[in-house]
């Protein structure tokens, strides 16, 4: 994906014209944020390293993703889980059976006690140089190598496109990817918190960036959801936007990046551009939109 950028289209959404910036086509593989994230331990060399050590959950995209970092550096990949769910490990689906097929090995903490933090570390020798171990979801400050190409590909689009009032959307997990593109962007960079709540997202920022100028501005979805969970108007927004814009966003991050975007434009005053950030992530939706059906069907 070196050199590529990723292209821009515009889009109608429930009455607002946006931009989307499609990193979920950067390349077949390796796309999305965890693909940008990533790119600085795709480019560079670790001559003494032969394992990539990670943990989350057996359904993450940053799984696949480093699964494929891992088969193109030719390294081992141990993830660490929590758990893995019976029917998944009966019918490897998404991320997981990408994972496995790319020879990932997954490994589970079970009923071990202490957090999935400690269990990798209590499994691992921290001093053994043959090991690069990675923060769950990317949350690393190396993810800036990657992020500030992207960075440079929006400031030359809105460039080319003679754009000055610009404000760029995406919603956060870790919010690595926001606060690094905040960094480096001279607009606006707008994000709302999928995993826990404003404070916890605005204290992940400042533990990657201590002293940073900027950081990006969090809006608050009205209602309270869960990570994970399933949310009727999560599977309504995610479909109408397949119809309206024959684009395939993600069921975990995505429709809650809209429905904060856009209780956001409704209440906005001022004249922008708006561009949404597609994160990838999309190997994840045939098993979640089985879930969904399933709940609709019930
Ligand atoms: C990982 C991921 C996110 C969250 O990215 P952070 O950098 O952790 O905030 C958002 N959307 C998609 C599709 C992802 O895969």
């Amino acid at each position: 994906m070196n050199g590529i950028n990723s292209p821009v289209e515009k889009i109608n959404f429930n009455g607002f014209e946006l931009y989307v910036k499609r990193d979920d086509l950067l390349s077949h593989d390796f796309s999305g944020n965890k693909a940008r994230k990533f790119l600085y331990f795709l480019e560079h060399d670790f001559p003494k390293v032969k394992k990539l050590v990670s943990y989350g959950s057996a359904q993450a995209n940053s799984l696949y993703s480093l699964a494929v970092l891992a088969q193109q550096k030719r390294w081992q990949l141990d993830f660490y889980v929590n758990h893995i769910a019976s029917y998944l490990k009966n019918n490897p689906v998404g991320n997981y059976k990408a994972a496995l097929d790319l020879g990932a090995n997954i490994i589970e903490k079970k009923d071990a006690k202490g957090s999935i933090h400690e269990y990798v570390f209590q499994h691992i020798d921290s001093k053994d140089e043959t090991l690069l171990f990675l923060e769950e979801g990317g949350r690393v400050k190396k993810a800036q190598y990657g992020i500030e190409k992207l960075a440079q590909e929006i400031i030359q689009w809105a460039k080319d496109k003679e754009i000055e009032n610009l404000e760029v959307m995406l919603p956060s997990g870790t919010g690595t990817t926001a606060l690094f593109l905040q960094k480096y962007l001279p607009f606006k960079v707008l994000t709302c918190p999928c995993v826990g709540d404003k404070e916890y997202l605005m204290s992940q920022f400042r533990h990657l960036e201590p002293n940073l100028q900027n950081y990006p501005t969090v809006l608050i979805p009205k209602k309270k959801y869960h990570f994970g969970k399933l949310y009727t108007e999560f599977y309504e927004l995610y479909k109408m936007l397949k119809k309206e814009t024959h684009i395939e966003f993600e069921l975990l991050y995505d429709p809650l990046g809209f429905l904060t975007l856009q209780e956001y434009l409704k209440d906005k005053k001022e004249q922008s551009v708006t561009l949404y950030i597609h994160q990838g992530g999309v190997l994840g939706n045939p098993s979640m939109c089985e879930r969904y059906e399933r709940k609709i069907s019930f």
